[in-house]
């Protein structure tokens, strides 16, 4: 496993401002860390962070790994007298995980940070009543301890605000931090083509780093227009283990990556991801999903004339938390089952186009 110190990259990428609609300093600075492991990249017109690492095959053969950039947040929806802002939630946030966090609001009328932090009354001024509510958006605010006038001309309707999270090793085997949903997607992508400088590989690998996932899988709509590509491989995350959830709805943390199984997944390419992995020593497990896959897979099967796909997950607890939790040895793995697709020979790809 990479030792915990080695990890910078992954504190850079988890840093970054991106909150769905908002992502395009993020991908500005992920397609940067592409290039720096010897890809060719670029930010496309709508957002996303293109990577390319061409083959040496005579026919080209594209395989397009996805992984999403952006990130659930929150949004600035007005003021309240004595520096209070009003917020809104920007994809699948759950206001219960917000009391008490301290935020930052990515100020438009300044361009500048500022500071907050979501208010909580104290438990001692509660009523019975108040006691028993859920915090819901009517109710939640951010204090930023400015002056309303001064804070009318920084902050405006519209900015976005992110949670700020110190990220955690837990037990030196697990990371928590915020937005690791889907940014170890995109630390695995670059970790793998890390370790493809000077491999020879046939196919041309494509890391793309979407943004909107977080808003009904936008990004792969123009990814496809742009790549055009044979094959897709959608990695983000899954439901992990935790305590109190059902048995078989989650997936162990560092036990094994989830490949995905359903109607709307190409079996074949599921099936030599599930070889490949087992040849080379990385530990999977089946994740069945039955109706829509939940990721960007779901809409490159929409594209032109559909294109043939899977998923690889990593378990994650806490899923849409300012804390979430997943295993660097799944991270590891990830990158390794990559590079060994990479390799792979043109034809055997080709092969998992087949019925
Ligand atoms: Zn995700």
């Amino acid at each position: 496993m990479i030792p915990i110190s080695a990890h910078t990259l992954l504190e850079q990428l988890l840093n970054l401002r991106g909150v769905t609609g908002g992502e395009f300093s993020a991908a500005q600075a992920v397609a940067d860390m592409f290039r720096q492991v010897g890809c060719d990249a670029y930010v496309d017109e709508f957002g996303n962070a293109i990577a390319r690492l061409a083959g040496t095959g005579d026919s080209p053969f594209k395989l397009v790994i996805d992984s999403h950039l952006d990130e659930i947040g929150l949004m600035v929806t007005g003021y309240e007298d004595g520096g209070f802002l009003r917020i809104a939630k920007v994809s699948g946030v759950d206001p219960k995980t917000l009391p008490a966090c301290i935020v930052e609001v990515q100020a438009s009328g300044d361009n500048s940070i500022v500071p907050g932090v979501i208010g909580v009354k104290p438990p001692h001024l509660l009523s019975e009543e108040d006691r028993t509510k859920t915090p819901s958006f009517d109710i939640l605010f951010i204090d930023t301890g400015l002056a309303d006038e001064e804070l009318k001309a920084r902050v405006k309707i519209g900015d976005y605000v992110t949670p700020i999270q110190k990220i955690s090793y837990l037990a030196g085997q697990k990371v928590a931090a915020k937005a690791l949903d889907d940014r170890i997607g995109v630390y695995a992508m670059l970790l793998a083509a890390q370790q493809l400088q000077g491999v020879d590989h046939a196919i041309d690998m494509y890391f793309v780093a979407s943004v909107q996932e977080e808003r009904h899988d936008i990004g792969p709509v123009a990814v496809a227009a742009e790549v055009l590509p044979d094959m897709v491989i959608a990695l983000d995350v899954g439901f992990g283990d935790q305590e109190g959830t059902k048995p078989g709805s989650t997936s162990p943390l560092g036990e094994g990556l989830g490949i995905g199984f359903g109607p709307s997944t190409k079996r074949e390419l599921s099936l030599l991801l599930e070889k490949v992995a087992k040849d080379n020593e990385v530990p999977v497990h089946r994740d069945v999903n039955a109706g829509r896959t939940g990721t960007d897979k779901d809409s490159f099967d929409r594209t032109f004339r559909g294109i043939p796909s899977a998923t690889i997950s990593m378990p994650l607890r806490y899923m849409h938390t300012p804390a979430e939790v997943v295993s660097l040895k799944d991270i590891d793995n990830v990158a390794k089952l990559l590079v060994k697709l990479a390799t792979q020979d043109p034809e055997t790809l080709r092969g998992a186009l087949c019925y």
